[in-house]
């Protein structure tokens, strides 16, 4: 993992009154698992999407180790970050497959390190490569993609992993099982993470630490999850 540092980050949309993420300064260490919690509307997405620049900030700095993402080409930007999203954002016209290679391809791995590496990639999230290497999302259900849109995000090795609401579409025991995964995982791999959700329970169950976050992402609480819960 890497450190992610966030400075002064703002975002404000264009004809809205106020930003949607005001004046955001945090640091979260190499190897962490830091989950924000907060309402929805409350900027959680928007601060990810600025961190894998898929939206400018308004103001602000966002630094992985000791670089600035604002310097990063698009390449590089998808070598430091994985992205897995809510309902998986796999790409329906791609096989699980070439899905989980898409990254690394377009990062230069050859074509034997790939597929060795797909292979692996769904044996990380307990997919079964013979069965599942050539179905196509809509053959695979919720949480199947789920794991796939995990394995996607890891695939290139990325020392930071942004989930946005992961679990947020799939039933609760299959949510439950995939949250136990990704802790096994961490353990394993120790990533970077950032985790968003309005699940409580979710942080409070996944999170190194625990950002809890109100209206504009201001920090209400950043502690460990035992002194969340006494306070
Ligand atoms: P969360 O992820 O916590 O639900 P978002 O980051 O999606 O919150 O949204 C934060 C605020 O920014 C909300 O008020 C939302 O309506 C607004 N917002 C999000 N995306 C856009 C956009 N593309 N244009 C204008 N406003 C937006
Ligand atoms: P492009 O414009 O090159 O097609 P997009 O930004 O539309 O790229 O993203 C394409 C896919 O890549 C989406 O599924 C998105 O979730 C995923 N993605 C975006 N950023 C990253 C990243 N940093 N690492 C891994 N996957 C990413």
């Amino acid at each position: 993992g890497a450190t992610i540092r966030l400075e002064g980050l703002t975002k404000r949309y264009p004809g809205s009154a106020l930003p949607a993420v005001d004046n955001v300064t945090m640091e979260i260490g190499a190897g962490e698992l830091v989950v924000f919690v907060g309402p929805s509307g409350c900027g959680k997405s928007t601060t990810l999407k600025m961190i894998n620049r898929l939206i400018e900030p308004t103001s602000g700095r966002i630094k992985i180790g000791d670089e600035d993402v604002t310097d990063m080409d698009a390449v590089k930007l998808r070598r430091k970050i994985g992205y897995a999203i809510q309902s998986s954002g796999l790409f329906p016209h791609m096989t699980v497959a070439q899905n989980i290679a898409q990254v690394p391809k377009m990062t230069g791995w050859s074509r034997s390190k790939v597929t060795a590496r797909v292979e692996e990639m769904l044996d990380l999230v307990g997919l079964d490569p013979g069965e599942f290497r050539n179905r196509y999302p809509r053959q695979l259900s919720g949480g199947q993609q789920q794991r796939v849109g995990v394995a996607r995000a890891l695939a290139a090795d990325p020392p930071v992993l942004l989930m946005d609401e992961p679990f947020g579409a799939v039933d609760p025991i299959t949510r439950d099982h995939l949250q136990d995964e990704l802790i096994r995982l961490q353990h394993e791999l120790r990533k970077t993470i950032v985790f968003v959700t309005h699940d409580f329970d979710e942080a409070i169950k996944l999170g190194d630490r625990i950002a809890v976050l109100r209206e504009q992402s201001h920090i209400a609480q950043f502690d460990a999850p035992e002194a969340i819960l006494t306070n």
